[in-house]
């Protein structure tokens, strides 16, 4: 089935500023509240956020087997789970219905009261119910660099890296919508110096810049997912904040990985951008070398082009870029993690999220944490305001926003944000 809202040409009734994230090509997918409380799921396009579950009652989507009440949900996951050409069909159709040419809607004030809501006035929340988070460990720059900083600078790349889409399984209890603020966590450490181990609140409070994909209910337990299907699996993506305590990561990683150091809070950005609109942005990846074992070969390009950048405001300072990276840098693809993640039958549920790793770049304003952008707090990043920062401090607000852009248009993923809270009084 074609893509027909792919389709260049497409212009809307709606008003959308060319520099939108969320042009009629995009048509993401995600959850909202809207001003009456009532919970539903939805799309955007420009500054609108457009409820789907009163399209479906309005028989907008009777063209389309769909079962009722599908989007009248508080997530995605069913949705989710009939399919990549339900997905396909649905964009195609709200494409349609927002079609400049289309009168159904446009003409229709009643309806459109109903169903249309000015961004402003609805309140976003998870569009999934996360069953299970992993997160991997994907840039090489980014795992060459933590190697430096916390282990041997002489064997940065641990020997397996180049060899296996690194993972581990973080929380999913923890992760919360863009917007919902961040409180610094206490927790254990210990000075390389100290002789003894010390409990407070992290002084190491950092960002990683990350994205992730949202899966469907790919394959049964024991059934494995093949790198050149894994896409079949993959809904959309977001983008991630894998908020770090890097004083607590150092002292429990080892030896099973982080811990406490990362399970406090994970943020995650509202909209699902599927894969169907980040077709033309499709690229290639790093060459691998070596090459990897035959069950993570693949045919495609299965990497993307995704600008991404983070950015940090102050209580009494304005937005600042402090990273400018993107997805395209990642060594391991989605593809590829899909695959080695399914390699030995683990099942794999409709609204699982998996985690890219941190993307960092080859150069210093790509690096996509503060743990690297100063050198665990060696050269402290300067600010406008004329204060400098180690790491994240109370009052602070991050920031990652992406999208992918040609000459002919943008599609864009809105942002991800958390302001840093004190830590609570022990
Ligand atoms: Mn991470």
């Amino acid at each position: 089935m074609a893509i027909i809202s792919n389709d260049l040409q497409r212009k809307t009734w709606l008003e959308v500023k060319k520099s939108s994230d969320f042009p009629i090509q995009n048509i993401p997918f995600g959850v909202f509240t809207r001003p009456d409380k009532k919970t539903v799921i939805g799309t955007r396009i420009g500054d609108y956020a457009i409820d789907l579950a009163t399209l479906q009652a309005l028989d907008y989507f009777k063209d389309i087997a769909l079962d009722k009440n599908i989007f009248t949900q508080d997530s995605l996951n069913n949705f989710i789970s009939s399919g990549r050409s339900t997905w396909r069909k649905v964009r195609n159709r709200i494409s349609d219905i927002f079609l400049n040419s289309n009168t159904e809607l446009q003409n229709n004030i009643t309806h459109r009261n109903k169903a249309v809501f000015a961004i402003t006035e609805v309140e976003m929340q998870l569009p999934i119910v996360i069953g299970d988070y992993t997160d991997f460990y994907s840039s090489r720059e980014h795992a060459t660099n933590v190697g430096k900083i916390f282990r041997d600078p002489e064997n940065a790349l641990l020997p397996n890296w180049l060899h296996i889409p690194v993972g581990y399984h973080g929380r999913s209890s923890s992760i919360i919508p863009s917007g919902v603020p961040v409180r610094r966590p206490w927790g254990q450490m210990k000075n390389k110096d100290a002789t003894a181990p010390t409990f407070g609140p992290t002084a190491m409070l950092d960002y990683e810049l990350e994205m992730a994909f949202v899966t469907t209910n790919a394959n049964t337990h024991g059934d494995i997912i093949k790198v050149d299907e894994a896409e079949e699996h993959i809904f959309g993506m977001v983008l991630l904040n894998d908020w770090s305590a890097r004083d607590i990561q150092a002292w429990e990683y080892v030896p099973l990985g982080p811990f406490l150091g990362k399970n406090f809070a994970t943020s995650i950005s509202p909209w699902i951008v599927t894969l169907d609109a980040l077709q033309p942005f499709k690229t290639n990846g790093p060459s691998q070398d070596p090459t990897p074992l035959s069950y993570l070969q693949g045919n495609g390009k299965y990497s993307y082009d995704i600008h991404l950048e983070a950015h940090i405001a102050t209580e009494d300072n304005d937005f600042q870029t402090i990273t400018k990276t993107n997805f395209k840098y990642m060594y391991w693809t989605m593809a590829q993690q899909l695959a080695h993640h399914t390699i030995n039958g683990c099942p794999v549920r409709s609204g699982d999220l998996m985690g890219s790793g941190t993307i960092s770049g080859e150069t210093p304003d790509s690096f996509g944490s503060m743990l690297e952008l100063t050198w665990r707090g060696q050269n402290p990043i300067q600010l406008k305001n004329g204060q400098s920062r180690k790491f994240l401090e109370d009052g602070d607000t991050l920031k990652i926003t992406g999208y992918c852009e040609n000459d002919n248009i943008r599609i864009g993923f809105g942002e991800c944000i958390g302001k840093v809270l004190p830590a609570h009084k022990k």
